[in-house]
């Protein structure tokens, strides 16, 4: 998830080894590849299923310019590895009668080539006004992680910080992937202030696993295991949503009108 927008640095960084520098930055001498298009925010007749009436946006991260993490050995970026497991887990959840919200669908970022505010901010701004235009009532946002140290790996999902229906949501995805993935570490959910997670309605930042360690990129790198991690997180989605009464209420959208421009 590198570049991954984030509202505050502390504490995070040295646990889980997420987003290094680019936060509101763009990447640096990566060449230019789509920019202006417009985002496109998809909807389909679902079935009839457990999910049906839910509305429920994908966010696959990064885009165009902005590859987000790499692969280290293979050099792949996690750009196109977050767009597949998107639309993996866009047909599970639609087979289960959701409706799914895109924030993309390509290779693209959805900033402007030459914007008046930082690309990073405005292509998270745009995502955000698809999520909330599309009346989507839950985020999951796809990631693949880095880290300096080869040895970290394992599925890792944040939830934003103090929102209870923001993390029981979280802790049953992680929990599907842990168990459904049975990887070598197994993490427990995370808070984290990320902007993604900050619209009101229950949302996770998923990280698939890590680019960094050979063994777990391998993993990433293969669709069938992709496809595993699509089901794995729709499991997570399943079971929050069988908890029913239970779940708690989100906490209410942030109001970023006034974002700074340089913020990092
Ligand atoms: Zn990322």
């Amino acid at each position: 998830m590198k570049g991954t927008l984030r509202v505050m640095t502390a504490g995070l960084l040295s646990v889980t080894g997420l987003c290094t520098a680019l936060l509101f930055a763009c990447a640096g001498g990566n060449a230019v590849q789509t920019f202006g298009r417009q985002p496109a925010a998809e909807a389909t007749k679902p079935p009839e299923g457990a999910l049906s009436g839910m509305v429920i946006a994908i966010d696959a991260g990064h885009g165009g310019y902005d590859g987000g993490a790499v692969g280290r050995v293979s050099g792949v970026p996690e750009k196109g590895l977050n767009l597949d497991v998107a639309q993996k887990l866009r047909e599970i959840l639609e087979n289960q009668g959701a409706r799914i919200v895109m924030t993309r669908t390509d290779d693209y970022a959805l900033c402007d080539e030459n914007p008046t505010i930082r690309k990073k901010l405005q292509d998270m701004q745009r995502r955000a006004a698809i999520i909330t235009d599309g009346g989507a009532q839950m985020v999951l946002s796809i990631h693949m992680n880095e880290y300096a140290g080869r040895s970290q790996s394992g599925p890792q999902v944040f939830y934003r910080e103090g929102c209870p229906a923001g993390r029981l949501l979280a802790g049953a995805v992680q929990e599907a992937m842990n168990e459904q993935l049975a990887p070598q570490r197994e993490r427990a959910a995370l808070g984290g202030d990320y902007y993604i997670l900050t619209l009101g309605v229950p949302s996770v930042l998923v990280e698939c696993g890590f680019l960094s360690n050979a063994k777990e990129e391998a993993k990433l790198l293969d669709e069938g295991y992709r496809e595993r991690v699509a089901q794995a997180v729709a499991a997570g989605v399943l079971a929050w949503q069988a908890l029913g009464q239970e779940k708690p209420e989100p906490l209410p959208a942030v109001d970023r009108s006034g974002e700074p421009h340089d913020e990092t």
